[in-house]
């Protein structure tokens, strides 16, 4: 990017016809003050002094907040690394997320292995960037600690993770740690797939989606969620449902919440926008867990979306290297990357449902925000910090692999025409990323609220 980055004590006015704030999208001035907005005022207020920037019909989008992200930094930085992500993750209109406690080595499970995460990431953060903990079999004494030392929350498996650094919990284990969260008021996020499912269901190696499909049922989702709802339930704890992928399990979730059990639930760009029917044999880029399912699942995800069961849309950006993307379904690495498509994949899909850039902004950065405490992103609003994503959603490209900043090139998304271009994106009133460009690196470090 070749212009200079504003002062940020000097003051800024945003202008567009369709700024997007909780109370709906408007046109608008938003005044920035610093790094913080001041007040959104009608669009052609008279701001005497302050720096101007119109995007006339460009939509302006609180910054995404991505709480679900795998930098695998340090240790695996060959699949990804905090400069590339948080680099594909400007392009991509997102302005916080949070860093999964697994597949770096080490994993986030002790205050001292967070220590050495933040070091890592401090001087390559491109946008806000914090840490979620891992709950695994032998830490529960590192749990109090690792939240007091500022993680949001702490993510667990029910089922092997696929690294064997950060063990799953049995159910017992999973309840003593749900009660050792609970006690001082954390929230456990979970990767909820039942193991004894899982390793009943048929399994067959091969090039075959179908194949995989059937190796990872809906009924290992549902019944790890029920029994997870169940704990949470006992024990008034606060979870969180990770990358929620089958349609059967809202119905169970949609009753826990009325009853007041204190459950959120997300799901992926690639469960909202790709289908199981058109995985071409042998395409493991398009291989995750839980995994893709078929197009009426989806469409029972969006009726989820659509009714408030499930609360926000996050990417589960889990990369890896080509090489580890074999033609075989059974042994290829799982996870989808889609850090910087994500805004685009969502909003190509919601578009054509009739959804809005008001529930994409919903969904993408006031719920995700909300999950984790973030009380300073999230929304265009007075008192909130100056994060913005600035979209043409009108515009179509095409996914081109070499026009991503990830670290490796691989994604399911190669080719496919999506609405929705980031124009800009502005961190705490600074532009990070500008029609291709990025900005030094300008995130901060961020810890839960205390
Ligand atoms: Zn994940």
């Amino acid at each position: 990017m070749s212009d200079t980055q504003p002062e940020t004590d000097a003051k800024l006015v945003l202008r567009s016809t369709r700024v997007v704030t909780p109370e709906g999208t408007r046109a608008a001035a938003v005044v920035v003050a610093g790094e913080v907005i001041e007040a959104v005022l009608p669009y052609d207020a008279d701001v005497p002094g302050a720096r101007e920037e119109d995007f006339g019909d460009d939509v302006v989008l609180p910054g995404l907040v991505d709480t679900h992200v795998h930098v695998n930094d340090p240790g695996r930085t060959e699949w990804e690394g905090f400069w590339t992500a948080t680099r594909a993750a400007a392009a991509g209109g997102i302005t916080t997320l949070l860093d999964m406690p697994l597949n770096s080595l080490p994993p986030t499970t002790t205050v001292g292995h967070l220590r050495t995460k933040q070091a890592v990431a401090a001087p390559k953060a491109h946008i806000d960037t914090g840490f979620w903990g891992g709950a695994v079999p032998a830490n529960t004494k590192d749990l109090r600690p690792l939240y007091e030392a500022g993680v949001f929350g702490f993510k667990c498996f029910l089922s092997p993770s696929g690294v064997d650094e950060f063990p799953e919990l049995d159910q017992e284990q999973l309840a003593r740690a749900m009660a050792e969260i609970a006690g001082f008021g954390g929230l456990l996020i979970v990767h909820a797939e039942d193991p004894g499912h899982l390793s009943s269901a048929p399994r067959r190696s091969g090039p075959a989606y179908a194949d995989f499909l059937a190796s990872r049922p809906r009924d290992a989702e549902n019944t790890a969620i029920e029994g997870l709802i169940a704990h949470a339930r006992r024990l008034d704890a606060r979870i969180h449902v990770l990358h929620l992928s089958s349609g059967d399990a809202l119905p169970l979730i949609a009753a826990a919440k009325r009853d007041g059990v204190r459950v959120t639930v997300e799901s992926c760009p690639h469960f909202l926008t790709l289908t199981a029917e058109e995985v071409p044999d042998g395409a493991t880029e398009f291989k995750c867990c839980p995994p893709i399912r078929e197009a009426a699942n989806q469409d029972a995800l969006w009726a989820g979306l659509a009714d408030g069961t499930i609360d926000c849309v996050v990417s589960d950006h889990s990369p890896c290297t080509t090489d580890l993307k074999t033609p075989d379904f059974a042994s290829a690495w799982g996870g989808i990357s889609s850090l910087q498509l994500g805004l685009p994949a969502v909003w190509t899909e919601a578009r054509r449902r009739g959804h809005t850039l008001d529930d994409i902004a919903r969904w993408m950065s006031a719920a995700p925000a909300a999950l984790a405490g973030l009380t300073r992103k999230g929304a265009v609003e007075p008192g909130r910090d100056a994060d913005f994503a600035v979209l043409d959603p009108d515009a179509a490209f095409t996914v081109d692999p070499a026009a991503l900043h990830h670290r490796n090139q691989v994604t399911a998304y190669a080719g496919r025409t999506l609405y929705g271009v980031v124009r800009s994106t502005w961190l705490r009133g600074r532009r990070i990323a500008d029609g291709g460009g990025l900005a030094a690196p300008a995130g901060r470090l961020l810890e839960r609220d205390r």
